[in-house]
């Protein structure tokens, strides 16, 4: 069976970075068929819109979506409905891709590029499970307005219970495929919508006995992430705690380069990106990690294409490459090490090509 995909390279280092990704993929001999959509700032240099509909109607129709990043400085000064991250929040609404799945992993070759001691990180292997479609990013009312005179901006956090209910559930089906405990993250002891969320996720708990679970204030999980990050197998919250654990959790894993995510919906069709943004900081030098993109392919692999073997093949590759000592510059260790070789973002590329 052909797997259709459909490619948005997208801004900055995420164009750069996807047609080696492509010949990682090609190199796997699958029935893959790839089409390309265009989204974020390039878009809206070519069809005014940061989500053209031709994009939207493509993903829709495809098995998975491979995306790069988007946005970058040039559009920075748009108004907010008509900025890149626009079309990459339309999209994941659009797509229904309400479960973001971001794994925290560290590769061993890697336990010295973590800002924590490598006792603490060594063997890491936890999953943030994010609600990607609700919460305060989507909540209304929202905007800026004049009050006597003065501004005034604010937004809403907002939740049904069947949007938790959901993600809960996806959240206690992962853990029941890892080491059986779930960690749900909210700030019930100032947040309604927060004590709602504790509550629902308790009530589905019920249909999980055999997953341990336990609730953990956002100020206090943030501590414990830099703290003991070990104790966590799976962790669920909203979208904004998500979002900013998430990154926290980048930098225990040494560099956001080497992060994958995965954004599902509920017929398994997903978004696959890495959680790095378009960095124009180091766009088109060729020195951007491409390991977040490849390992982002792996999970569309696993989770959306059915390609399990496939998957494992890539994130050993991956591996090899890091023991073999080749770096991109973010995870090159800071004061070098024998057998340890800088590379850039395309010789990356043939490494992990070359240990597949
Ligand atoms: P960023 O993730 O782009 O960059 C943060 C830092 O990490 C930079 O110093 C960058 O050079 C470095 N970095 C990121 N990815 C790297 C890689 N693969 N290899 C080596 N170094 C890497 O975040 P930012 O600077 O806050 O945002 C830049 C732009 O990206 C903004 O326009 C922002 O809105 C957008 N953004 C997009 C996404 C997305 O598309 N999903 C996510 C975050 C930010």
């Amino acid at each position: 069976m052909t797997h259709r995909i459909l490619v948005i390279p997208g801004d900055g280092i995420g164009a750069e970075v996807m047609p080696h990704v492509l010949r990682v993929l090609d190199t796997l001999d699958l029935d893959l068929s790839f089409e390309s959509g265009e989204l974020g700032g390039v878009a809206i240099d070519r069809f005014g819109t940061p989500l053209p509909t031709p994009t939207l109607e493509a993903a829709r129709a495809s098995d998975a979506v491979l995306l790069g990043a988007v946005g970058g400085p040039k559009w920075d000064g748009l108004p907010m409905e008509h900025r890149p991250e626009k079309g990459l929040l339309g999209l994941r609404a659009g797509l229904d891709a309400f479960a973001n799945l971001r794994p925290a992993m560290l590769f061993a070759p890697l336990a010295d590029a973590s800002s924590l001691r490598p006792e603490l990180v060594a063997g890491l292997d936890m999953l943030i499970v994010r609600e990607l479609t609700g919460g305060i990013y989507f909540g209304e009312p929202r905007g800026v307005e004049d009050d006597n005179g003065r501004r005034r901006g604010f937004n809403t956090d907002v939740y049904t219970e069947d949007e938790i209910e959901r993600i809960a559930r996806v959240a206690f089906d992962l853990a029941g495929k890892r080491a059986a405990r779930l960690t749900s993250v909210d700030k019930a002891n100032v947040l309604e919508v927060t004590q709602l969320w504790r509550t629902v996720v308790t009530e589905v708990h019920a249909d999980f006995p055999n997953i341990e679970l336990d609730h953990l204030y956002v100020d206090n999980a943030a501590m414990q992430l830099v703290r003991a990050p070990k104790q966590f197998d799976v962790i669920v919250t909203g979208n904004l705690f998500g979002d900013i654990l998430s990154d926290a959790a980048a930098m225990l894993t040494g560099s956001l380069g080497m992060l994958p995510s995965a954004s599902l919906n509920a017929k398994g069709q997903g978004i696959y990106e890495p959680v790095h943004g378009s960095a124009p900081d180091i766009a088109g030098r060729n020195v951007a990690n491409p390991l977040a993109t490849i390992l982002s392919a792996a999970m569309m692999l696993r989770y959306s294409l059915g390609e399990a073997d496939a998957a494992d093949r890539v994130e050993a590759a991956v591996n090899t490459v890091l023991e073999d000592g080749i770096r991109t510059a973010d995870i090159m260790p800071a004061e070098g090490a024998d057998g340890v070789r800088k590379v850039g973002t395309e010789a990356m590329a043939d490494a992990v090509i070359g240990a597949l």
